[in-house]
């Protein structure tokens, strides 16, 4: 199996409307193995439309508890089990996720019961494992090491980057964060760093559009995200062999497109770029 990161949802934040693109969800193959790396509204679909058969899956990321990167993680689950799982999944994320996984069994309960008792299913519960993601030290599953590092996304606390490495091959996924100088290390020589980005010149009319925040909205956004310039030079700092960005802010802006996203990156990096959208897969 080729190696590759498929962006499965590519926009910042978790509303939707006509027309738009999808929170963050990624699928991430490398050496063999598959990870789902963050399971935002539309994750199911897009590991699907990938080629991904739900049952398959067996690992899966959660880079932190912001709705629009785990809101369909209870659903992706139940819909592997539904589609035949049989066998573990670990999902590793921040504390607190226990918390949101009970919760989803708890809501499911009469369904759950009813398919284990009606059609003879496998307990789901004793399917799936929660795991916290550790700072000090690799997780390690088989050939493939994950390592974390916290990232800069006030107000939480317990937001990761991660570095997915085999003896080949490492990408970085930057999760969210404000401009963080220390990415350009844990990014060191990746083949692939995707990276969370922001088009500063964009936002004083997304607020505008956004209509019910105040300026609380605009700082919120520059101390808990990075532009896309910024995302560039952390890039060109690591020495990665290629940038896509994703969790794109805005990303539904007809007025920015493409081209300003091309003209914001170039000053500051040089290499293979990718301006993510919903569905892109990006060999490595
Ligand atoms: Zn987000
Ligand atoms: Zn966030």
């Amino acid at each position: 199996m080729a190696d590759f990161v498929a962006l499965l949802g590519t926009k910042g934040g978790p509303a939707i409307r006509p027309g738009s693109t999808m929170p963050t969800a990624s699928l991430l193959s490398i050496g063999g193995q598959r990870v789902v790396v963050d399971c935002g509204l539309g994750v199911s679909r897009g590991l699907i439309d990938q080629g991904m058969r739900l049952q398959d899956i067996a690992l899966i990321f959660i880079t932190h508890l912001h709705s629009d990167h785990y809101l369909e993680l209870g659903p992706l689950l139940h819909t592997a089990w539904t589609a035949g799982k049989k066998t573990p999944v670990q999902v590793w994320g921040p504390p607190g996720l226990e918390v949101y996984w009970q919760g989803f069994l708890g809501s499911m309960q009469a369904d759950i019961d009813l398919r284990i008792e009606d059609e003879g299913r496998p307990d789901l519960r004793a399917m799936v494992s929660i795991h916290e993601v550790t700072v000090d030290r690799p997780m390690v599953f088989d050939a493939l090491q994950v390592t974390a590092i916290r990232t800069l996304h006030p107000p939480l606390i317990d937001t990761y980057a991660l570095r997915f490495a085999t003896a080949e091959k490492a990408v970085v996924f930057s999760g969210d964060t404000a401009f963080l100088p220390a990415l350009a290390d844990f990014a060191r020589g990746a083949d692939l760093l995707i990276h969370e980005a922001m088009l500063g010149e964009a936002l004083p009319a997304l607020l505008a559009r956004v209509g019910n925040g105040d300026e609380r909205l605009m700082r919120h956004l520059l101390r808990s995200h990075t532009l896309a310039a910024d995302a560039a030079r952390i890039a060109t700092q690591a020495g990665a062999k290629a940038l896509a960005l994703h969790h794109l802010i805005p990303s539904d802006d007809p007025d920015f497109g493409p081209d300003e996203w091309h003209a914001s990156v170039a000053p500051h990096w040089n290499g293979p770029f990718y301006l993510g959208h919903d569905g892109m897969r990006i060999a490595f």
